[in-house]
């Protein structure tokens, strides 16, 4: 059964299975990542990267406590490389890419995002508002992090993994976003159903059932008109569950301040800074997160642009 749009947007469905061994959330997420993909342009490899990072840290969030927050970095070897996505329990939501224009030289790899992604590592941090330190000079996001190498960089298979290994939980994580041929997002969401320890393995078995009967992709069923709780029903036919208030609403919110922009610029690269002390103007540097624009004064730029050649020596 369908809801309408405005009633099932915007916020995290939570549910609990009866015999409380499944944990259950789901989201439509659609708004969000299209305020994303206006914000950086995102082409299609990036838009899907970002967005399903984005929904999963949404799903993960959703299980926190009040005032907690969830980081997810992906780090590949490949081409698209890094996507960055965070969430807190109230349903504020960010992603970033640094390689937003990236495209596949082959028009079959046009949505491969796992090639494109390479090999590498997710970082997960949970419970510390790391906006403070996104990206860590060092590499990696400090003590906090639970690492696990990706198994395909297609964002929820990670997840999943790092769940497991982390956690030792075992879990069905289906995230996705439906391009339209011009590339752009028209429908994204997502279903995560963790199982805790003590379930009864034909739970399991159903679930297991379930989800390989459930061929149509959660963004496809978005985008046909279904609603969050439409899509776990997918999930759970013949398991008891019960819905668990959630006032959470999802919303697309950046907490950069300027001197978060400069730390991040510090540790990400020029950016264009070079440029702007040799054309000597007052510059702006703009937060890629969410566009915010910032003033700054052609010394102050100049001292932040040492300071990034400096930190890019070792
Ligand atoms: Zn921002």
């Amino acid at each position: 059964m369908a809801a309408s749009p405005s009633s099932t947007q915007n916020s995290v469905y939570r549910f609990v299975s009866n015999d409380l061994t499944l944990r259950i959330a789901a989201v439509d997420a659609t708004e969000v990542v299209r305020q994303m993909q206006a914000l950086q342009k995102t082409l299609p490899l990036a838009t899907l990267g970002v967005g399903r990072a984005m929904v999963g840290a949404i799903l993960l969030a959703a299980q926190l406590k009040e005032g907690q927050e969830v980081g997810l970095l992906f780090r590949g070897n490949g081409p698209l490389g890094t996507i960055y996505a965070e969430a807190s329990s109230d349903g504020a939501v960010r992603g970033y890419c640094p390689e937003p224009l990236y495209q596949a030289p082959n028009a079959a790899d046009a949505m491969n995002l796992g090639q494109a992604m390479g090999h590498g590592t997710l970082s997960v941090v949970r419970h510390q508002p790391f906006q403070r330190q996104p990206f860590h000079a060092r590499g990696g996001f400090g003590a906090h992090a639970g690492t696990v190498a990706m198994v395909s960089g297609e964002v929820g298979d990670d997840i999943a993994h790092y769940l497991h290994q982390s956690h030792q939980i075992r879990s069905v994580v289906s995230l996705g976003v439906y391009l339209d041929v011009f590339g752009q997002a028209r429908a994204a969401g997502g279903v995560m159903i963790e199982v805790m320890p003590g379930v009864e393995e034909e739970v399991v078995d159903l679930l297991q059932k379930n989800a390989a009967q459930a061929t149509t992709p959660v963004s496809k069923r978005l985008l046909e008109g279904a609603s969050p709780e439409d899509l776990i029903a997918d999930y759970l036919r013949g398991i008891p569950v019960t819905r668990i208030p959630h006032q959470a609403q999802i919303r697309y919110h950046c907490p950069c301040t300027l001197d978060r922009v400069k730390r991040a610029l510090t540790t990400l690269g020029t950016g264009g800074l070079a440029e702007m002390v040799e054309e000597n103007h007052a510059a702006q540097i703009t937060c890629q997160v969410c566009g915010r624009q910032y003033q700054l004064e052609i010394s102050e730029l100049t001292a932040l642009l040492q300071e990034v050649r400096r930190n890019s020596l070792h």
